[in-house]
């Protein structure tokens, strides 16, 4: 039996498990990626400590070579159910079952679907969610980014570099982004941005050749020629598995201390539900949920 798995290998979920191999937890992080996280799929990170700048999967690496040097041990899994029972955890996975006396879920999100015509049968055909991954193909091409948060700007950016020229479409008249991106993004000739507008219905034959976009002041519709769809509207979690108490969009609910409604269940990063998602606060997550874990293993052996 393990002292802790947790479920995740990204920030959250690593440093989750650099911290208990520290008290000297017996823990297995169980991950089915190999370069697991929305950071691996982000071209620059400009906002984690200590670097002005390092691409989201360097980062990555970087935390994974950090841990296994430490002595994380990492397997290839995906977890299907949990069962909690007598004190213990049962981790239902893909290559076999896993006993526990308590759990991180660091299992992050991955982004929300427009769910519009078009947008199911184009996918990897034009609609994308990851310039990052995708923007070379569209090389000298008109593209469409959707959302107006900090991933829908970060990813135009990248695209203006690539494409000839990019939308920006954003359901109301101000961004959400922060006023940095904002500033690079004015300063690009090639992106444009059409305010109060929400896409319809992606349109074309073997890939994209149109989208169908609705004013939402004006009712108006107007179809635009584009060959890429790249959506930002969000992120949902990655929660399905687990049975514990968690908001009406899906992100687990914790206390101060990252425990969940069951007692012995913690959960770090981008799948709990809190105010800001990024990779600084998911490391302090995975090392609270860590520490938390340490004080409920160590209670359980001193009732024993
Ligand atoms: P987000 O901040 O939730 O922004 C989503 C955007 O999509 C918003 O502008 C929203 O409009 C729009 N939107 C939502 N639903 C829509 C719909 N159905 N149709 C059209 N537009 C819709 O999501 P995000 O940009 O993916 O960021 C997620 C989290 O990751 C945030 O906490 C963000 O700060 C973080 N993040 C951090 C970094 C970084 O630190 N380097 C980079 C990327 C993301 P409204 O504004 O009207 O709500």
């Amino acid at each position: 039996m393990y002292d802790l798995i947790i479920i995740g290998g990204g920030p959250a979920g690593l440093t989750a498990g650099i911290y208990a191999v520290r008290y000297g937890l017996n823990t297995i992080v169980l991950e089915k990626d190999v370069l697991p996280g929305q950071i691996a799929a982000t071209d620059l990170i400009e906002n984690y400590t200590g670097f002005t700048a390092i691409s989201g999967p360097e980062l990555m690496q970087r935390f994974k070579e950090h841990a296994q040097t430490v002595g994380v041990k990492i397997e290839s899994a995906e977890v299907s159910s949990i069962i909690s029972e007598d004190g213990r955890k049962v981790v239902m996975t893909d290559t076999g079952n896993l006993v526990s006396k308590a759990l991180v879920i660091a299992t992050g999100a991955n982004p929300k679907k427009l769910g519009i015509p078009g947008e199911k049968e184009f996918m990897g055909k034009g609609v994308s969610y990851c310039a990052t991954c995708d923007a070379p193909f569209y090389k000298g091409k008109t593209v469409m980014v959707i959302g107006g948060g900090e991933s829908a700007l970060t990813d135009a950016l990248i695209l203006s570099n690539i494409v000839k020229k990019v939308y920006i479409v954003h359901r109301r008249d101000k961004l959400r982004a922060s006023m940095i991106l904002q500033e690079r993004v004015s300063k690009k000739p090639n992106i444009e941005i059409i305010w109060d507008n929400v896409p319809e219905e992606i349109q074309g034959k073997t890939g994209v050749e149109n989208i169908i976009l609705r004013n939402l002041k004006t009712g108006e519709m107007n179809t635009l020629p584009v060959e890429g769809v790249f959506v930002y509207i969000g992120i949902l979690p990655n929660t399905e598995f687990i049975d514990v108490k968690k908001n009406s969009s899906g992100f687990i609910l914790t206390n101060e201390k990252l425990e969940t409604s069951v007692q012995g269940i913690y959960a770090a990063g981008d799948c709990r539900d809190t105010t800001i998602w990024q990779v600084v606060t998911a490391v302090a997550d995975g090392a609270v949920a860590a520490v938390s874990a340490h004080e409920y293993i160590m209670n359980l052996e001193l009732e024993q």
